[in-house]
């Protein structure tokens, strides 16, 4: 091994969380190091975490391309377009994919070398004394000592004892990303945002979409109503989305293209079968801590193998930090875009700070959802007074000239105070309006300051502005 080398900062991890920790440090002055371990398809190192090589932007690239497909068929003939013979090549698709995972992991070796981030390729553990040992893909070993060390390792698929990946025909989001023709059956396991989003890609390039879902609620985590449109139109596209459907077992048949998986799952009426080309296992992530720890460390897991960290992020152990996929709160890259920057601040002496309130979620399916804040659910359940303006998408202009009528916007204040307390969103694009209700939010805006902001006509943002007259039963669109 050779000489240690000494740093500031050290992370390991540069994926969403770590990235933006890293880079962050440097910019604040501090000497900085970044481990990752991970190999991109070509098999060489690749920045960017699961969020740029197999997460947020390859999905939402096939999300796109197929979207495209499939509004030839069921959106382009309102427009009077209409297409003889159209075709998807998924070779040309994934491969648009792949380049864009390219350009994004190849850009943050980029911002590491202008921000005079060290990177390191390998595998790092962390041991006593803010000790990483990074095992390099050459097979040679390098120590680092940091002031801090920053543990952002990010999370793997769960996987399930009775449906193995086989990296063929039972998958996570990896293979599923990487399908080399159109399955013609697939089957899902886990109605929730990377099953939505990934049977959504397949379904609309032709797969027969089985999704089974073991609550017996679609995506209870979102407002019922949001959820109730969103599973109306999912039905009408050709998902079908089997809910209180717990899979037992699987078993691969066959062999080559011929190979197939039967899957058996019991419901309220009993035990079923269903068999498919591909299955993905989308029930969930895990914190990624294999071989991250070493014995004598002194950090934490809890109860879920996520690491314990305080409200600030910190380890309890002296200069030792965990953020992102690997510690509590949402599995999302905002959020850990977010700690990441919080926790370099901190390091240098600034307040650094996320505030969980106002983290806003999205799943990317058509028509998306969106929301920040509470659901009427979660407020009944506490017991906090609430009012609810809500306007839908079909009464506002730009929505119906688009020919993108579904869904509404749900605007909930309180009751007394009128403050914003949660924005809703079903519909065209409102990944990009859910920010409205972030912004209200952090400035801790009222229904009323929403209403009396000027909304640019016609857009789709007027849905909100409409929404939030509609709180105090004044909105002008509605009848
Ligand atoms: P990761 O992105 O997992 O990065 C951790 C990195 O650390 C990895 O590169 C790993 O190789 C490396 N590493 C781990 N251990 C070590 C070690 N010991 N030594 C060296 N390197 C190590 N989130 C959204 O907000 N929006 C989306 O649209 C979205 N879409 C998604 C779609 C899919 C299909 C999936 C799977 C996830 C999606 N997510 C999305 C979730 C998002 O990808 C994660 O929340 C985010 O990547 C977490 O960032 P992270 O930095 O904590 O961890």
């Amino acid at each position: 091994m050779s000489e240690q080398q000494t740093f500031d900062v050290v992370v390991i991890g540069a994926g969403p969380a770590g990235y933006h920790a890293a880079i962050r440090a440097a910019q604040l002055g501090l000497k900085t190091a970044c481990i990752d371990a991970a190999l991109g398809k070509d098999g060489k190192p690749a920045l960017g975490g699961t969020c740029l090589r197999v997460g947020c932007i390859p999905s939402k690239a096939l999300l796109d391309s197929s979207r495209q497909y499939w509004n030839m068929g069921h959106l382009f003939d309102q427009h009077g377009i209409s297409f003889k013979d159209a075709k998807i090549d998924v070779a040309t698709m994934v491969g648009r994919k792949d380049k864009i995972v390219k350009q994004f992991t190849g850009g943050i070796e980029m911002l590491f070398k202008a921000n005079k981030v060290k990177a390191f390729f390998g595998f790092g553990t962390l041991h006593n004394g803010n000790v990483v040992k990074v095992k390099q893909h050459d097979g040679s070993e390098v120590e680092l000592k940091g002031t801090n060390v920053i543990l952002a390792a990010g999370s793997d698929s769960i996987e399930l004892p009775f449906a193995k990946f086989d990296g063929d025909c039972i998958v996570d989001n990896v293979g599923a990303l990487d399908f080399t023709e159109v399955p013609n059956r697939l089957a899902v396991i886990g109605a929730g945002v990377i099953g939505l989003e990934l049977g959504s890609v397949w379904k609309r390039l032709g797969a027969e979409v089985t999704i089974l879902e073991a609550l017996p609620d679609f995506l209870a985590v979102a407002d019922a109503e949001v959820s109730k449109t969103a599973a109306r139109e999912f039905k009408k596209q050709g998902l079908d989305i089997r809910l209180g459907a717990k899979v037992s077992a699987t078993e691969t048949k066959g062999k080559g293209k011929k190979k197939e998986v039967l899957v058996t799952y019991s419901d309220a009426k009993g035990e079923q079968t269903l068999t498919v080309d591909k299955l993905l296992v989308a029930v969930g992530r895990r914190a990624a801590t294999k071989g991250l720890l070493a014995d004598d460390t002194g950090v934490k897991l809890n109860e879920r193998g996520q690491i314990e960290v305080d409200a600030h992020c910190h380890t309890g152990v002296d200069g030792v930090w965990a953020i992102g996929d690997c510690v509590r709160g949402p599995m999302l890259a905002h959020k850990g875009f977010e700690e990441g920057i919080a926790v370099a601040e901190l390091i240098a002496g600034l307040p650094g700070h996320v505030n969980f309130d106002t983290i806003p979620w999205v799943i990317y399916t058509e028509p998306e959802i969106a929301w920040v804040g509470k659901t009427e659910q979660q407020l009944k359940d506490e017991g906090v007074p609430y009012k609810v303006g809500s306007f839908p998408f079909a009464a506002v202009g730009r929505a119906v000239a688009m020919a993108e009528p579904v869904g509404f916007a749900k605007v909930i204040a309180h009751a007394e105070s009128d403050r914003v307390l949660g924005l809703h969103l079903v519909g065209a694009n409102v990944s990009e309006l859910v920010h409205e209700g972030v912004l209200t939010m952090e400035f801790k805006g009222s229904a009323d300051d929403l209403a009396r902001i000027c909304h640019a006509h016609p857009t789709m943002s007027e849905a909100i502005h409409d929404a939030a007259m509609a709180v105090d039963k004044r909105a002008i669109h509605k009848a």
